[in-house]
C-alpha cells in the first residue's frame, strides 16, 4: 500500500511525520473523509472544497491548488487498485506555526470497516450523550479539525451504553449531529434535519440526501429539533461518508416509529444506493 505525502507517493512504511508535528501535538490541522465507488472518489469537488474551507477557516494555507489534492486522491486511489474504500486527506500545520512552516499533506486509502448488515435492514440504536457540541463561537463543527476529542468522547459515551453511535445536542440542548454523522427524522411526512447553525458539520452525504429528497418530491425542512422530537419521530436515520444512509431503530430507548426502517428512509436508501451504482 502506498501513501501520498507531501507530492510523493511512498511505501505505507516510509509514510512519517515528525513526533513536533502540531497535527500530533495539538490537533492542529484539518482532514476530509471520502469514500470511492468503482474506483471514483464520491463527491470529491465537495470533500475537497470543504477541506479548503477548514483550512481558510484556521487560517491555514494548504500548500496545493484544488486540482492537486484533487489529484492526489485519484493517483492514491489508482496506485494501490482500490475500487470501493476510504480515503482520508489530512493536512497538519507542520512543526511551528509562528515559523510558517510549509503544513504537511498526506493521502490515505484503505478498505472500508462497515456496519453490520441487520442494522440497515433493521435499524440501529442510538443515544443521546451527556457531552455536548462543541461551542461554535469556540471551535466551529463546521471545520473538520483534526481535533476530534469532543465527539471521541461521545462516542466512548455510545460504546458504554453499548450502542455504536451518538448523537450530540449543542449549548443550546438543541440536536445538533452525531460523533461522526448527520441527523434526519421524518414526521408527517416531512423529512427535518439540523439547521448549520444548531453547529453542525455541513455533511456531505447530508446534503446530497436533501437534494435526493427535493428530487423526490419529498419536503426537507432544516429545524431546530429536541430531544423530544427525535422520541416522537416516524422515522431517523443518520447519514454518513462510512455510514451512507441508515436507519435508527431507537433513541435512549424509545422506539421510533414502529421499530423498522420507514418508508421514507427505505426510498432514500434506494435512491442512494442508486446513484452509487449499488444494486
Ligand atoms: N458530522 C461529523 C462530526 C462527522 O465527522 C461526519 C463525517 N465526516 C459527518 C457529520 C458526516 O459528514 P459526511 O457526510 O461529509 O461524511
Amino acid at each position: 500500500m502506498k501513501v501520498w505525502l507531501d507530492g510523493k507517493l511512498v511505501d505505507k512504511n516510509d509514510a512519517k511525520v515528525s513526533v513536533y508535528d502540531h497535527g500530533l501535538l495539538y490537533g492542529d490541522g484539518v482532514f476530509e473523509g471520502i469514500r470511492s465507488y468503482k474506483g471514483r472518489a464520491f463527491e470529491l469537488d465537495a470533500h475537497v472544497a470543504r477541506l479548503f474551507e477548514s483550512a481558510h477557516s484556521i487560517r491555514m494555507a494548504i500548500p496545493w491548488s484544488k486540482a492537486d489534492v484533487k489529484r492526489a486522491v485519484n493517483d492514491t486511489l489508482k496506485v494501490n487498485k482500490i475500487a470501493d474504500g476510504y480515503i482520508r486527506v489530512v493536512v497538519t500545520r507542520g512543526l511551528d506555526p509562528a515559523k510558517c512552516d510549509r503544513p504537511t499533506m498526506f493521502v490515505i486509502t484503505d478498505q472500508i470497516s462497515l456496519y453490520p448488515p441487520e442494522w440497515y435492514r433493521e435499524g440501529m440504536p442510538v443515544i443521546t450523550a451527556a457531552t455536548i457540541r462543541n461551542h461554535p463561537n469556540a471551535m466551529p463543527p463546521r471545520i473538520k479539525s483534526l481535533n476530534y476529542l469532543n465527539n471521541i468522547l461521545a462516542k466512548i459515551e455510545a460504546r458504554d451504553a453499548g450502542v455504536f453511535e451518538a448523537i450530540m445536542l449543542n449549548h443550546e440542548g438543541l440536536v445538533a449531529e452525531c460523533t461522526g454523522d448527520n441527523i434526519f427524522i421524518a414526521k408527517d411526512g416531512e423529512l427535518l434535519t439540523p439547521p448549520i447553525s444548531a453547529g453542525i458539520l455541513i455533511g456531505i452525504t447530508q446534503r446530497f440526501v436533501m437534494k435526493l429528497a427535493k428530487k423526490m418530491g419529498i419536503t426537507v425542512r432544516e429545524i431546530n429539533l429536541t430531544r423530544h422530537d427525535l422520541y416522537v419521530a416516524d422515522e431517523c436515520f443518520l447519514t454518513g461518508t462510512a455510514a451512507e444512509v441508515i436507519p435508527v431503530r431507537s433513541v435512549d430507548q424509545r422506539t421510533v416509529g414502529t421499530g423498522k426502517p420507514g418508508p421514507i428512509t427505505k426510498k432514500l436508501m434506494a435512491a442512494f444506493h442508486k446513484a452509487i451504482g449499488r444494486k
